[in-house]
């Protein structure tokens, strides 16, 4: 492995953008198309008259090669972390080069979109399920089948990162390259020692990337065929090593959600300086069964206790829902919600950045809303549980 060297160690800033190697290896930067810059907005707010973008291969490509792309699919849709993987063989491939991607669970985004050509969804296998064994033998034979140049996984806290690792060392010929924050056509690199040194090398046949090493904004689209008949095939395999197992799945526990990490919760309530009425927000909360979370002004009033300060200086969150009631927005709480994947702000002021950040907004009275809210919920489960008892 080449090491970069000043002095015998070259030590770099750790909070240099990841955009720059000091000895030039470019990590892949996105946005250029025939020199022009192309200024990405995100498809849902896309003006009509930006063209559509062009599919990576040609219509009469010949295919001589193919990098795969592995990911495990997160409530039907790969994370910003995965498809950034998928991303990352997509810049890679030349004109004679197909993406494969397989995704474990259900996928319901669009493949051609995130830069795959033939995409192979294993909707039975995925986070709700513990099958090492079937997964690794689904891709082993998917190896087999495709031969890939190379395998591009994110490099993530999920099954990811363990598959990659475990296919790395049941394939003890295969090379492996974990962490890694740069990537080209030239090689890659990983950081080492907490980021005080960068380690360089060749490609590497499996490259676990760490988050934002490449953008997943791609100028292109893939062809996003569907691999049906190969899915079959793989998952005899997959079914044939699930007979020897040598885990028992327990399956799912659920649990309160105000007795998980506000780190950990999927469904976050969370209250600002606009939320004068504590006492109906913690029953909404209840009731919804979503976690609790605040700004730092409601915190140093004494509404809510320190653990539940969100923001640069409190909790960074991750919920797929995150309820904002009378919460201006400042950027240190912005910091703290930036992985949350659907927003919804309650506020009186339509010019908040919170009403900005949000992907729905209700300009409102937050109690009034609260009520209304709680109201619907109540009558919600007491209907659900008509219908149990009848
Ligand atoms: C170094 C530093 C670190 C910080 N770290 C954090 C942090 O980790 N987390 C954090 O949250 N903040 C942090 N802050 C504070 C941050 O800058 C803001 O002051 C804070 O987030 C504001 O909280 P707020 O939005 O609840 O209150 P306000 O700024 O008072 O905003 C209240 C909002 O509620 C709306 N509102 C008022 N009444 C109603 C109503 N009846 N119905 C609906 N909406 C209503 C208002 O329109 C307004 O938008 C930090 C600041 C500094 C300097």
């Amino acid at each position: 492995m080449d090491m970069a060297t000043h002095g015998g160690i070259r030590r770099i800033d750790p909070r240099r953008p990841l955009t720059v190697n000091a000895d030039g290896l470019k990590r892949i930067v996105l946005g250029q198309v025939g020199g022009g810059n192309i200024d990405f907005l995100s498809l849902d707010h896309k003006p009509a008259h930006l063209p559509v973008k062009p599919v990576r291969l040609a219509a009469d490509a010949i295919i001589t090669h193919c990098l795969l792309a592995v990911a495990h699919s997160d409530r039907d849709s790969l994370d910003e972390h995965a498809r950034q993987a998928v991303a990352a063989a997509a810049l890679l491939a030349d004109g004679a080069t197909e993406v494969v991607l397989l995704v474990f669970g259900e996928l319901a985004d669009d493949a051609a979109a995130l830069g795959a050509d033939r995409c192979i969804v294993l909707p039975q296998y995925g986070s709700h399920l513990f099958a090492p064994e079937a997964e690794m033998a689904i891709l082993i034979a998917l190896l087999e089948e495709l031969r890939p140049a190379h395998v591009f996984m994110p490099d993530n806290d999920i099954a990811d990162s363990d598959l990659g690792r475990r296919l790395g060392a049941a394939t003890s010929a295969a090379s492996i390259a974990t962490n890694v924050v740069e990537i080209n056509q030239a090689g890659l690199a990983v950081y080492r020692q907490q980021g005080s040194l960068v380690a360089r090398r060749d490609l590497a046949k499996i490259i676990l990337l760490e988050a934002d090493a490449v953008d997943a904004r791609l100028p292109f689209l893939g062809r996003g065929q569907a691999a049906g008949q190969l899915s079959a095939a793989l998952n005899a395999a997959g079914s044939a090593a699930g007979v020897v197992s040598a885990y028992v799945d327990l399956g799912i526990k659920t649990m309160a959600a105000s007795q998980m990490e506000l780190d950990e919760a999927d469904f976050i309530v969370s209250a600002g300086n606009g939320v004068g009425d504590v006492a109906l927000f913690h029953s909404l909360a209840h009731a919804l069964d979503a976690a609790v979370g605040a700004s730092r002004v409601a915190v140093d009033d004494g509404k809510f206790k320190r653990d539940k300060q969100i923001g640069a200086t409190g909790k960074t969150v991750s919920a797929s829902a995150y309820l904002a009631f009378g919460i201006s927005g400042a950027v240190q709480h912005l910091q703290g919600i930036k992985d949350c994947r659907h927003v919804i702000a309650i506020n009186l002021d339509a010019s908040a950045p919170m009403i900005k950040r949000a992907d729905l907004s209700i300009i409102g009275d937050a109690q009034e809303l609260m009520s209304a809210l709680l109201e619907q919920v109540r009558e919600a489960q007491q209907a659900r549980q008509a219908e149990h008892t009848a």
